[in-house]
């Protein structure tokens, strides 16, 4: 089901000048010098429209640093009036929101520990109710898209017309090569169920470490995402949060300069003729593949009649196993990644199991 939550463009935005959208800024407003300095150099890149700075910080181990607090909305409203940048930080509970908004604070983000909890998500609603401000809604640390559908709702209901969604990765128990894990397929699905609502890419929390951030930005880019929230930082090696991640203004601007913005879409004839050619070569074989899923779903039931006339358990765990090793192969020989043979075996075996138990149960096959 597609939802509209009576949002606004991002185009719409105060101080939209062009996708991306960008926001940058440090982890941590430290100290008055290095807030002030970071945005002047921010700036001057004359691509950023708002700053970010986080004054209370949730950090994961009580000993960290957990933000400047109160002090650091004074340099944020000193970062507007002294260069004109719009500035947000992230709130985490009502008395932040009223702190933030009287300090004349931009645009607030719910950060990613907080979109979990549906009680803190309401409170802040409540204390955004009739407020006109930007409002972003960072993805929960665990992947579940209703739980980041439903903080975004709860925001919208406050009447929050400039809203939007941030996608920072997700946490994984395993370590992988990022920080946390992007699981594309989320915020792909966030943006075919709100289509409305502006999508940033936060790249330096997904990536955790300076190099990945230009390549998860030209992927986000490439996925039409509106926008994208960068941390930037004079010193980032001296940072008190997220060290590894920040880059100095310079780089920053470096990075921006080599992204490749992609049109999203085209009115020129001669390409959309292309297109659509290769696009019905795609319908094709997806209706291809349909049918084939079919067939093989006809086999398993015929082999589940015979499993039931003789008695035998569904689930063939050797067989299954030598099934997976094949089509691995198989899948590897065809220039295919793993990962896809793996998600799209296991979605075919389960479908086949179920309609297995529906011959073993019932005999009939119901279309659900
Ligand atoms: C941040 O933006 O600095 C932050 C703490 O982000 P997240 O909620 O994504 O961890
Ligand atoms: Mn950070």
């Amino acid at each position: 089901m597609v939802v509209n939550l009576n949002t606004t463009q991002i185009q719409d935005w105060r101080g939209f000048n062009g996708r991306p959208f960008l926001i940058a800024g440090p982890c941590s407003a430290e100290t008055e010098e290095q807030v002030m300095e970071t945005a002047k150099q921010i700036a001057k890149i004359n691509k950023v429209t708002v700053f970010r700075s986080g004054i209370w910080k949730p950090r994961t181990r009580p000993s960290s640093f957990e933000g400047i607090g109160l002090e650091g909305l004074k340099w944020l409203k000193q970062v507007k009036e002294e260069t004109g940048l719009l500035v947000g930080t992230e709130v985490a509970n009502e008395r932040h929101v009223y702190e933030a908004l009287k300090y004349g604070i931009d645009m607030l983000w719910i950060g990613a520990r907080t979109s979990v909890n549906p009680f803190t998500v309401q409170e802040i609603s409540n204390a955004l109710n009739g407020v006109d401000v930007m409002v972003l809604v960072k993805n929960p640390v665990n992947p579940d898209l209703e739980l980041w559908i439903g903080a975004i709702e709860r925001i919208a209901k406050a009447g929050i017309k400039r809203l939007g969604a941030i996608h920072r990765g997700f946490s994984a128990f395993e370590k992988t090569t990022y920080r946390n894990q992007p699981n594309w397929q989320l915020p792909i699905e966030l943006r075919r169920r709100l289509p409305y609502i502006p999508l940033i890419c936060d790249p330096s929390h997904i990536a955790g470490s300076r190099e990945y951030i230009h390549e998860i930005s030209q992927k986000a880019l490439d996925l039409n995402y509106d926008g994208l929230m960068i941390e930037s930082h004079i010193d980032p090696d001296k940072a008190l949060s997220d060290a590894r991640q920040q880059l100095t203004p310079n780089d920053l601007k470096e990075l921006l300069s080599r992204l490749i913005l992609r049109n999203p879409s085209t009115t020129d004839p001669r390409i959309l003729d292309v297109l659509g050619e290769l696009r019905q070569q795609i319908d094709i074989y997806d209706d291809h593949l349909i049918d084939l899923i079919e067939q093989r779903m006809k086999v398993a039931e015929t082999i589940g009649k015979y499993k039931k006339e003789n008695n035998i358990t569904i689930l063939q765990s050797v067989r299954w196993d030598e099934i997976v090793k094949r089509v691995m192969i198989h899948g590897q020989a065809k220039g295919l990644s793993t990962e896809l043979i793996d998600i799209i075996f296991k979605a075919i075996h389960q479908e086949s199991i179920n309609h297995q138990m529906k011959i073993m149960n019932d005999g009939v096959i119901s279309e659900e």
